[in-house]
């Protein structure tokens, strides 16, 4: 007998029953009979896998006032998401070793709701560290090119670049790129501060799209050179995603990550809402932004992470635009948004989509049984009704800080359930409330 009964399920593979027993998927029938102990009757929702998101800062240990495991985690299940990969920063220590990862992994065990996985770092002065960490579990390693505003994250040159992906090729993971280029956009940077122009579009000009194809195009030189898989992670631009495919058509191994706030906003939302839509690369032209949306529908894009990565109310106060904190928080509803806007606005299908969402990932980065909806998987599943109108208001938002740049938007794309492997974990209930996620490791080498 199953433990529980998906009943009528439209999934991006088509229409059927899913039975799971013991939090795996173990029957896909276009009708299964009951009994089961529990049925969910789905008629009328999409019922897609779980999305996997690869690029969270839940800033835990260290800056657990900024977000914190059990705050960020629980926001992403409501937003569809039944798996994380925590950044090695801006939770400090970074995890740069073996003791920091482990003292990180403490923290997610005890806290997260969600499956987790972790990225180790790639900054200089580590490189030893790296296959200790690789063979303890991390996801990858992650690299700045250009400032990451943490001291105790120093951007990568060249030469550190080159010799940390090597390290990571030998031990077969692979390593994400924050791709700017660090003599421009410091260049750019210092010049407007110098001038006294810390306005919002004098940042925006700071950052400009040739900063990150200049970044791109060293990236992807490396990639060759060493042999080591690349992620370029945040791709802001069609340029850069226009780069990235001409690469990968000459055989280096390089996928493109976008965020929902690349696809769903652009720089006059940040006029409009100030530092709230701040990021580096920064949010793009509105021209730009829908070229994203036609590369995405053909393939250009790899993977969607939230990027989130949020900060105190006071940390965004500045009058200087230069030093309010740069990152968006969004993991709550940036998916949701993204669904909505790529199924009834942008005419994309389920079948594109939701692979970006979890089972590029779960390939990409070498994880297993997840990511799909397969009989032998875990039973990780997202109940989403596209017949919402919610506008977003601070006060629905789980994270530490009711701070959003989608705040005030109208939410298409209802989660009204997460199962992590079966369990119900939102709507959060009391049965469930003790349940923790678990690490993911990657399987394969990439
Ligand atoms: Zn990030």
């Amino acid at each position: 007998m199953f433990d529980l009964i998906i009943h009528a399920a439209e999934t991006p593979a088509g229409r059927f029953d899913i039975g799971i027993t013991e939090g795996v998927i173990t029957a896909l029938a276009p009708a299964l009979p009951d009994p089961a102990k529990t049925t969910l009757d789905a008629t009328g929702l999409l019922v897609w896998p779980g999305i996997m998101d690869a690029h969270v800062h839940f800033n835990e240990p260290g800056r657990a006032d900024w977000e914190g495991l059990a705050t960020g985690s629980r926001a992403l299940a409501a937003g569809g998401g039944t798996a994380f990969f925590d950044m090695p920063l801006n939770s400090n220590p970074p995890t740069a070793n073996l003791a920091a990862l482990e003292e990180k992994r403490r923290c997610a065990e005890a806290e997260s709701v969600l499956d987790f996985g972790l990225w180790g770092a790639l900054i200089p002065g580590n490189e030893d560290d790296m296959e200790p960490l690789a063979a303890a579990g991390v996801i990858g390693f992650k690299a700045f090119m250009s400032d990451s505003g943490m001291a105790e994250f120093p951007h990568a040159n060249a030469a550190v670049l080159r010799a940390g992906m090597k390290r990571a090729a030998a031990c077969g993971r692979l390593v994400a790129l924050h791709a700017e280029d660090q003599s421009l956009t410091r260049r750019l940077s210092a010049e407007a501060q110098a001038a006294g122009r810390t306005g919002i579009q004098d940042y925006l000009d700071s950052r400009p799209v040739q900063a990150e194809l200049l970044a791109i195009d060293l990236a992807v030189e490396l990639a060759g050179e060493t042999g080591c898989a690349l992620h370029i992670v945040h791709v802001s631009s069609p340029e850069g995603l226009a780069r990235l495919a001409a690469a990968r058509a000459q055989g280096v191994d390089v996928s493109a990550e976008t965020c929902p706030h690349y696809l769903l906003l652009n720089d006059t939302d940040v006029h409009r809402t100030g530092a709230l839509a701040k990021c580096a690369p920064p949010l793009r032209d509105e021209t730009r932004r829908l070229e994203l949306w036609q590369h995405l529908a053909a393939g250009g894009v790899q993977t969607i992470g939230s990027d989130h990565s949020p900060s105190p109310a006071s940390l965004k106060e500045s009058t200087d635009f230069f030093k309010a904190w740069g990152g968006i928080g969004g993991c709550q509803h940036g998916f949701p948004l993204t669904i909505a806007a790529a199924l009834l606005d942008h005419g994309l299908s389920a079948a594109t989509l939701s692979p970006l969402l979890s089972g590029h990932v779960v390939e990409r980065f070498g994880l297993a049984r997840k990511g799909k909806i397969a009989v032998g998987y875990d039973a990780d599943l997202i109940f989403l009704d596209l017949k919402a109108a919610d506008r977003i208001s601070a006060q629905d938002l789980l994270t530490r800080h009711p701070l959003s740049a989608y705040t005030g938007l109208v939410n298409r794309c209802r989660v009204t359930r997460t199962l992590l492997r079966g369990q119900s974990i939102w709507p959060g209930n009391p049965e469930t409330s003790h349940l923790r996620g678990r690490w993911l490791k990657p399987q394969t080498a990439v």
